[in-house]
């Protein structure tokens, strides 16, 4: 069977063919480092890392790049330097927030069982040419200038897109539609409203480099352009890699500008052959984000006692993540989450007590993977499995066992070291919440207080009312 893969630019599923079979190049948006990232930032990190390890399988561990980058330039994060660090330089406060909130983000993925790409690079890496020779975001835009597809305006380099005849394609907003619709502010500069920075001049205040066009930074989509053609330019020199993936909210304009710099500066048909999307993670229908307040952090989820439960594993984590496919929207639930932990438990019963298989996992669950990574198919097999090997069947045992660790969502622990936590908060929720009842009917109110406060830190709020007798009930709910 071969691999197929739903591209966002055709809006089909197509055969994967890699340019070059000995180095297959992927690359995908990362983190803008300067908080904790949210469980839904995690999702595209988990499906695109299950796709680097079904791409290492069929073409060979070494002959896979994958490349995510670190966006360690913008304007969130000198807002937050300046918050976090007000007595210290502008440079080195903004290091420090992106040096801890990177090194975060490190430790919160490999806790959720994603191998490091390989190659991590930040943006303000790439900014002025460089010693190695690698693309770099001024040479490009000097490139964009040069080909006629920018211009110097109002302190700043825009992309004109006009002089793209195909410039919406990914997206599919033609610029037709965005004059008539005028949702893209007008500047006054601008030869076109839906031209867009390149580079901008800065303050004193804000980061900045020397460049042709004056001390200044970075829009935000040259870095990807950058990036991706310094580690996955082509051995002809024609820039076009295999995959680009990132979230659904990434395609415009986000990846529809990283389209148009990376075409006109290399003269390319493509940016990438394949784009692939994740959906969003939501909250009772809506987008997980910061901007909404719905969000939890992959840091607590692991640490605190929030969110239904003391601490998830990571695996629980990645399996609740990939029990829905890529494409679809996941609904973030407290069931799920159990759900998922006990599929897992269940599973690694059973696959603690046996070899595994091969190093290579079992044909079965990469048929499913084929299928535009649909691992809902995946998990229904692992089901299956796992039916086998509780009847004693030691191949099924095995091949779970070889199955659980190619999917990262298990390597070789304990039950114990996994389940120790997150054991019923139910229960501590309820045993703290009878003491706080009878600290009330005893007029201890100090107690009560103590308790309340207790659960709170726990992420529990309280209701307290009277049944329909009128005797005095606390019903409990996990706070958002
Ligand atoms: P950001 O730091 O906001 O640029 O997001 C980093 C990555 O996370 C991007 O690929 C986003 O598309 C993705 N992302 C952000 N929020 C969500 C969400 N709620 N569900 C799924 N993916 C998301
Ligand atoms: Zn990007």
């Amino acid at each position: 069977m071969e691999l197929r893969l739903y591209d966002t630019l055709t809006k089909e599923k197509r055969v994967f063919t890699p340019i070059d079979p000995s180095n297959v190049r992927m690359y995908v948006c990362g983190p803008t480092v300067y908080d904790f990232a949210h469980i839904g930032n995690a999702r595209p990190v988990i499906v695109f890392d299950v796709l680097f390890r079904l791409l290492r399988h069929l073409y060979g561990a070494d002959h896979v790049t994958y490349v995510r980058n670190i966006t360690d330039v913008d304007d969130k994060i000198n807002d937050r330097a300046a918050r976090d660090f007000p007595g210290l330089p502008l440079n080195e406060a903004i290091r420090k927030v992106t040096e801890k909130t990177a090194a975060q983000f490190q430790a919160d993925v490999a806790a959720l069982g994603c191998l490091p790409p390989t190659h991590q690079p930040r943006a303000t890496e790439f900014v002025l040419p460089r010693a190695d020779g690698r693309t770099d975001m001024v040479t490009l835009i000097k490139q964009l200038i040069a080909r006629g597809h920018a211009y110097e305006a109002g302190g700043e380099v825009l992309f004109d897109v006009q002089s793209m005849p195909d410039y919406g394609a990914l997206s599919g907003r033609r610029l037709e539609e965005q004059k008539a619709g005028a949702r893209v502010a007008v500047d006054a500069h601008k030869r076109n409203p839906a031209d867009f920075v390149l580079w901008k001049l800065s303050s004193e205040h804000e980061p900045g480099w020397d460049s042709p066009w004056g001390r200044g930074r970075p829009g935000w989509h040259i870095e990807c352009s950058a990036m991706s053609a310094a580690y996955l330019g082509g051995p002809d020199g024609k820039d076009v890699f295999d995959i680009h993936g990132g979230g659904l909210d990434l395609i415009f304009p986000h990846h529809e500008n990283e389209i148009a710099q990376s075409r006109c500066a290399h003269g390319t048909p493509a940016m990438a052959n394949t784009w692939m999307h994740n959906g969003f993670l939501q909250v009772e229908g809506e987008k997980m984000s910061k901007s909404l307040g719905n969000f939890f952090t992959i840091n607590e989820l692991l640490q605190t006692k929030k969110f239904g439960s003391n601490q998830w594993h990571g695996y629980v984590l990645r399996l609740a993540m990939l029990m829905t496919h890529y494409r679809q929207p996941i609904d973030w639930t407290v069931d799920r989450l159990v759900e998922a932990r006990k599929l897992l438990k269940e599973w690694i019963d059973i696959a603690y007590g046996a070899e595994p298989e091969s190093d290579d996992p079992p044909k079965e669950i990469i048929d499913p993977l084929l299928d535009d990574l649909n691992t809902p198919g995946m998990i229904t097999v692992l089901h299956a499995l796992h039916r086998e090997a509780v009847r004693l069947n030691v191949e099924a045992a095995r091949k779970l066992n070889s199955a659980l660790r190619f999917l990262g969502i298990w390597n070789g622990e304990k039950t114990s070291e996994i389940y120790s936590f997150g054991y019923e908060v139910k229960t501590e929720v309820e045993l703290l919440l009878a003491a706080r009842t009878e600290a009330r009917a005893r007029k201890d109110f100090k107690e009560s207080d103590r308790i309340r406060d207790e659960l709170a830190a726990m992420g529990v709020v309280l209701k307290d009312g009277k049944d329909a007798d009128g005797k005095p009930v606390t019903t409990w709910e996990i706070a958002r």
